[in-house]
Formats: structure tokens, sequence, C-alpha cells
């Protein structure tokens, strides 16, 4: 595996495997690798593209009272992790090599950047959508893997790959969970044993609110209502969100009749867990 933190290094790494014919696949990531990561590069190994996985902790998706300084790093284990998982190159520049002065030039998503973590967190997506574009200049990937665990943040990548004409195939992977339903994230280990067990209860409202789905209910409210008081019987974590919210452009919904995305973020202590569903309805319940 080569492995650089220089921006013409990689391009020079790219280049070459180009010239032989070869696809670029990237799977951009800020590290403090999980399986949920190594499902991406699996699927990206499926494409038989070369392996891009970037690790990079982007300060500019961070808010001023966020974690960045704290936001857990570990790039030699990460390092044998990916190289173990058959990435052909990582990428894990600085700070100071993404951003050589301040940037003044930003990437903004209108309308998916306003709701959900958009709305609990301003200007994150711009951060990301910023970030993600310099990375797609950097690389030149044909293909880029995101997971489903940020859904808002694949629509958002999608939106602007789409609007800005940029010829990538971004791709979609499901959500990799632990055993007892919590959503793989790297900052899980900012939970205390009580936390990790009461974190459990996401997923399980996702499920709930699966199965009332699936036996008829289409009221959005409704659902959004039974998420929330059994999040909040069940743990002491505190709700920003939890709503149900069309799966293609995130619009309101009232009445559950097309694809929709049921989405959670819930804090414990100063960490904030998210998950989410996609579920389709079926016309004929
Ligand atoms: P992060 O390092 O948290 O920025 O995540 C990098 C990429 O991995 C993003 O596309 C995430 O959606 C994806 N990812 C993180 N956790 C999971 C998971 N549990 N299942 C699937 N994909 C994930």
């Amino acid at each position: 595996m080569k492995r650089t933190s220089h921006i013409t290094e990689l391009r020079e790494i790219i280049t070459m495997e180009r010239s032989r014919g070869r696809k670029i696949a990237l799977v951009p990531t800020m590290g403090y690798l999980h399986r949920g990561h190594l499902a991406l590069v699996e699927r990206a190994k499926q494409t038989g593209a070369f392996i891009v996985l970037s690790i990079f902790v982007n300060p500019l998706q961070f808010g001023p009272n966020e974690d960045y300084s704290r936001y857990p790093r570990d790039l030699e284990r990460d390092s044998n992790l990916v190289k173990a998982a058959g990435v052909d190159a990582l990428f894990h520049p600085t700070s100071e090599e993404m951003y050589p002065r301040p940037i003044v030039t930003y990437v903004e998503v209108g309308q998916l950047d306003t709701v959900l973590c958009g709305a609990m967190r301003p200007g994150h997506f711009r951060g990301v959508a910023t970030v993600v574009i310099k990375l797609f200049n950097i690389v030149q990937p044909d293909l880029a893997f995101f997971g489903q665990k940020d859904y808002q943040q694949y629509l958002v990548i999608r939106r602007m790959v789409s609007d800005l004409n940029l010829p990538i195939e971004v791709c979609p992977v499901a959500i990799v969970r632990e055993e007892d339903g919590l959503a793989l994230s790297s900052r899980n280990v900012f939970l205390t044993s009580e936390q990790r067990q009461e974190a459990k209860v996401l997923s399980q409202s996702l499920n709930e609110a699966e199965t009332c789905l699936r036996a008829g209910e289409r009221s959005a409210r409704v659902i959004e209502e039974q998420l929330r008081d059994r999040i909040s019987r069940q743990c002491h974590g505190i709700i920003d969100y939890a709503e149900v919210r069309d799966a293609e452009d995130l619009s309101e919904v009232t009445i559950i009749e097309r694809p929709v995305l049921i989405a959670l973020a819930v804090k414990f202590g100063s960490t904030r867990l998210i998950d989410n569903k996609i579920m389709e309805v079926d016309p004929h319940v």
C-alpha cells in the first residue's frame, strides 16, 4: 500500500494507475476506522478500481463548540487496518496541506443543509461539501463511496455532484451495526458503559417505527411521537431531533406515501450520536 500526506505525491501515484487503465475509487473518512469504514472499502474493492482512502479530520466541518480537538485519532492503527483491507493508497494530509491559507471559497448545497443535522450544526455541511470537492479535485475519482449512516451527507454530496456536473459515481453503502444494533461510529469510544448500554435505544426505536409503518401507520407525527417517547423513557440522552422526512429531498412529510428517512440525533453527555432508517411503504397496506 502506498501512503502519503502530500497532494503532489498522491497525484503522481494516481496518474500512474490511470495511465495503466485503472479506474480510481475514493473512500473519504476522518479516521479512527471501524468495520463501517471497512464496508466502504469492501464495496470499492468489488469494482476492481484502485482504492484511495483518505483520512482527514476536517476542521471546516466542526462548529466552535464541537469536538474537533478531541476527535479520536490513531493513524498507525488505521494504516494497518486499511493495508490489511486491501486499500491501494492511504492519503492522510495535514491541515496545512489541505488549507495552506485561510479558505475563502466554499461549496454550499442549499435546502438539504438547512434541516436535521444542518439545522443543529450551522456550517457543517458547507464544511463537508467544501472538503469533499477538494478531495474530488485532488483524486479525480471515477467512484466515491459514502455510508448511509450519514444519510444527509450522502444526499448533499450526491446533489453537489449532480448540480456541478462532476463526472463521479456516488455509491451509498448500508449502515454497519454492532450486535445490539448500535450503528458503528468513531465517537462511540466516548460513551461511558452506561451510555453505551442506553445507546442501543436509537436502533431499537427505529425498528419499532418500522414495525409501526409495516402495520399500516402512515402519520409522520405519530411515528415521531413514538420515537421521542421511547427514547426519552429509556435513556438519559437528550434528543436533538427525531424526524420523518422525504428520503429523496428531506422535505417535510405529513402522510407517509413515498420512501422516507427516519432520522435521529441524540446527545449522551457531550457525545452526539446519529442513526437512521430508510423505509419504503407498501401502497397496499
Ligand atoms: P467518518 O470517518 O465518520 O467521517 O465516516 C467516513 C465514511 O464512513 C462516511 O461516508 C460515513 O457515512 C461512513 N460510515 C461511518 N460509520 C459507518 C457505519 N456504521 N456504517 C456505514 N458507513 C459508515
